[in-house]
């Protein structure tokens, strides 16, 4: 009988755990430190009965067919298109910025200007990025791009990355589209969906498998070491030679020994208002505002039973604290923080039966479409290791 061992239950190792147990006939043990399932993805129903998503709001987007038949095996999913905004000199303007934008801060003939501008520096294109805009010969794109950077981007990357507006290096600005017409829409992607019943509940169908057992409060810190000399995994003590698959933060795996990769958290304030709406769009971004970034508006995602009664979370970046008062959410990816993964995968790479995989072993940015890709091609590889 072959076992396998997955740390971490959220979308990548409930996905890599169905798959060896459901091809390979695995008896696959999942320890998760949290005392729930489903990662980041989490959600669960308020005391508005309103559902929720704890850590941060998540909408399912690829354009990928794979992923896309791959998840509709665990749930059902409606056609969601996020529609995002940004609160910047008093009022609400789409996110993407759009020509909707450019009506809203200037008169009628400067930003009739603004857009013949924009037309003739990227012909026949649809939108480009900030970077590309500032960068741009047009004085007019210039002066246009700079006003949408010196309200927005380098305030709410500022606040995002713990830095001053003035030591904004461009290659860190969001990579939010600006776009050359009036379309509206935060991705731009061939699905966009929500499951039906909730993230928490897609994943717990991913999970629903006789040969998967999942262990909830477990810190596989405690449970897992690694004899470097001899390549052996020790699981409780014992040499494991099954496949271990490690979803959490790779330095963890060797106790940070060479140092810490650095990470970005979040701390959200949860607010419960008793009207029925309290920001034009379910997704806000405020960059002038002190401290916080965002304000996701959870009566307005799909799946609401919801009445006189609103969910706010507002997100203040913080600095991540290894002590376990945060959670790390964003890789704060340097040159040398990429150098120092990478010595940490070369040491991985000597188990011959470790996996490091997901947004945290794999030390990215993923969206949910990229994690599942991930997941199914590290299934794919432990299926050929065997
Ligand atoms: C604020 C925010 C908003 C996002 N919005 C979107 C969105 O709109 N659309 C989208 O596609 N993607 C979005 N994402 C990305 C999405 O959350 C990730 O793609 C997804 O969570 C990746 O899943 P994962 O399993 O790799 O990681 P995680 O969800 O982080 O799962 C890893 C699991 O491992 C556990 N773990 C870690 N260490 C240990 C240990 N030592 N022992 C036991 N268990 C451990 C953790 O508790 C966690 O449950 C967003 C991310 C954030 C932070």
């Amino acid at each position: 009988m072959h076992k396998a061992i997955i740390v971490g239950c959220g979308l990548t190792g409930s996905i890599i755990a169905r798959r060896l147990a459901e091809e390979n006939h695995y008896d696959v043990t999942i320890l998760e430190r949290r005392s729930h399932i489903a990662g980041n993805l989490y959600d669960y129903t308020d005391e508005n009965g309103i559902l929720v998503q704890k850590y941060g709001p998540h909408i399912f987007h690829t354009n990928s067919e794979r992923v896309y038949e791959y998840i509709n095996r665990f749930s059902n999913w409606n056609p969601f298109k996020l529609e995002c905004m940004v609160y910047m000199n008093g009022h609400f303007t789409p996110s993407p910025f759009n020509y909707a934008t450019i009506d809203t801060f200037f008169s009628a003939e400067k930003a009739a200007q603004i857009k013949e501008h924009l037309r003739a520096a990227y012909p026949g294109r649809d939108r480009a990025t900030i970077v590309e805009m500032l960068e741009s010969s047009d004085a007019v794109v210039r002066e246009y791009a700079q006003f949408l950077f010196d309200n927005d981007y380098s305030l709410y990357t500022a606040k995002q990355w713990g830095i001053s507006p003035s030591e904004i290096d461009v290659s860190v600005l969001r990579r939010v589209p600006v776009l050359f017409s009036y379309e509206t829409g935060y991705f731009k992607a061939t699905h966009e969906l929500m499951p039906e019943g909730g993230f928490t509940s897609f994943v717990r169908s991913i999970l629903d498998h006789p040969k998967i057992h999942v262990e909830l409060e477990q810190d596989a810190q405690a449970r897992i070491r690694l004899c470097e000399e001899q390549g052996e995994i020790l699981l409780d003590g014992e040499a494991f030679h099954g496949p271990v698959v490690w979803t959490g933060m790779l330095d963890q795996l060797f106790h940070a020994d060479l140092g810490a990769l650095p990470y970005r958290s979040l701390r959200f304030e949860w607010k419960s208002c008793n009207q029925s709406s309290y920001q034009q769009a379910p997704v806000v971004a405020y960059p002038q505002e002190k401290g916080f970034t965002r304000i996701a508006e959870y009566s307005k995602l799909p799946v609401q039973h919801c009445g006189e009664r609103t969910t706010l979370a507002i997100e203040y970046p913080v600095p991540y604290q290894a002590d376990g008062s945060t959670e790390p959410y964003y890789p704060v990816l340097t040159a040398e923080s990429q150098k120092l993964y990478q010595v940490y995968r070369q040491r991985a790479s000597r188990f011959k039966n470790l996996y490091p995989c997901g947004r945290l072993g794999q030390y990215r940015y993923y969206d949910m479409d990229n994690a599942i890709d991930a997941a199914l091609e590290v299934s794919d590889a432990i299926f050929s290791a065997i």
